[in-house]
């Protein structure tokens, strides 16, 4: 496993700053997705996305590069609502966003046609949520249905991400059907897939039982060899089955600041907002980056270990520095492997 640039982007944390930002462009969506967090009522602590003003147009832009400016992030992640409602504000954010030389990676339901520049454009991910296969999802995300999403892909490479729900896991072979379907798809580049994560207390229908999460995961360690699109590591995979035991044990949460339509709140504890029972957390990028966590440096050291330290000396840096001056950190990170080389 190669942590190396995944450490380098963690020494932010020393100054007190995170790698990652994600922006709730938008609080408007066509769909109305069963389970969808963002439109929780605790989504934003006692409010759901819809309660908040957003923009459009170029007072939009302006604040999205405003927000992007003052966090400085390494990769942007662009969620919403659904951030293709705002197409013609991306169509002008996104190739100055990459020239930044941030990643940038639009989260969508390809409810419309993905703006065809961006299939050229480097660093820049387009990733479609698909909720299982055609029957399932078309009665979930309409209007933004297989049909659609065949036809406003064409010419893509996009990230395939699904969220498996107990119903899917019902069904033997539902996710290798799904890996048929998809991953022969010229415009499909991988295909990424996390597990329903609840809010604490809440019981949905999508929540996966312990052994339905445990068959999960014998299952897709076996697909990952049989479909080289699925692009989930093993130590990724294992990550499912003891999922970080809080917010405060989550290297993701940690590392993301989510900042929601109005450009200001800020979404907590992680990008689920609310209460997120982080027991039954499903959410790949949470446990990519518990695999990157755990893996071994040298002897019992591990990346981890690195980063739980830098995050602590980051907010005793920040805490003196708000205290004593109100000054802002400086910007260039600093580079833990200096620590450990
Ligand atoms: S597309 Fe996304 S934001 Fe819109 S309802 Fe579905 S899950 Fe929620
Ligand atoms: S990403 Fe998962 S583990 Fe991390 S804080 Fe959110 S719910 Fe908890």
């Amino acid at each position: 496993m190669n942590v190396k640039p995944i450490l380098q982007t963690w020494g932010r944390v020393l100054t007190g700053r995170v790698p990652t930002l994600s922006i709730e462009i938008t609080r408007e969506c066509p769909l109305r997705c069963p389970g969808c967090y963002a439109y929780e009522d605790n989504h934003l602590g006692n409010a759901g996305l819809r309660s908040l003003s957003d923009f459009k147009g170029d007072e939009l832009v302006r604040r999205v590069l405003e927000v992007v400016d003052e966090n400085d992030p390494l990769h942007l992640s662009i969620v919403g609502g659904d951030p293709l409602v705002r197409y013609r504000e991306l169509e002008i954010l996104v190739p100055q966003l990459v020239t930044r030389g941030i990643h940038v990676q639009v989260v969508t339901s390809a409810f419309r046609p993905i703006p065809e520049t961006w299939a050229s454009l480097p660093n820049m991910t387009v990733t479609v949520s698909i909720d299982g296969l055609q029957a399932d999802h078309d009665l979930r995300r309409k209007p933004a249905t297989y049909e659609k999403i065949l036809k406003n892909i064409v010419g893509q490479h996009v990230t395939v991400h699904c969220t498996i729900t107990s119903a899917m896991v019902k069904r033997t072979g539902y996710l290798g059907e799904f890996l048929d379907f998809w991953t022969p798809n010229p415009a499909v580049k991988k295909v990424w897939m996390s597990i329903f994560t609840p809010q604490r207390g809440a019981n949905p229908v999508e929540c996966l039982s312990p052994t339905e999460r445990t068959e999960v995961v014998r299952n897709l360690l076996e697909l990952r060899k049989m479909y080289p699109k699925l692009d989930m590591p093993e130590g990724l995979v294992k990550e499912f089955l003891a999922p970080p035991s809080s917010p405060e044990k989550c290297v993701f949460a940690r590392t993301t600041k989510t900042i929601s339509a109005d450009m200001k709140t800020v979404v907590k504890p992680c990008q689920f907002g609310g209460n997120p029972d982080c027991s039954q957390c499903g959410c790949i990028a949470s446990m990519g980056l518990a695999a990157i966590g755990n893996y071994k440096l040298a002897g019992s050291l591990t990346a981890g270990d690195i980063f739980w330290a830098s995050a602590a000396v980051g907010e005793a840096m920040q805490r003196a520095k708000n205290k004593f001056t109100g000054t802002r950190e400086p910007r260039a990170p600093v580079n833990v492997l200096n620590v450990i080389e």
